[in-house]
């Protein structure tokens, strides 16, 4: 199982395969607490990272991707 873990820091979503506890955040570094922080889970890889994906575009809508720096 892996869950799509949201970044208490930067806002953005990741995915940590279960049961990992922690999971570092790629985008700023953060620890996040997957527990805390799952905001879906998904059966596989794959889908994990479309629900990411998803997720991530739907903050972009939401205007917080000013804070994204590419
Ligand atoms: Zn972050």
């Amino acid at each position: 199982m892996h869950a799509i873990v949201q970044c208490p820091k930067c806002f953005r979503h990741t995915v940590a395969k279960l049961p990992q506890k922690t999971r570092q955040c790629p985008y700023c570094g953060a620890r996040i607490n997957v527990e805390k922080y799952t905001r879906a889970t998904a059966p596989d890889a794959i889908s994990a990272s479309e629900l990411v994906k998803k997720f991530n575009a739907k903050l972009a809508h939401q205007g917080i991707d000013k804070w994204f720096k590419k």
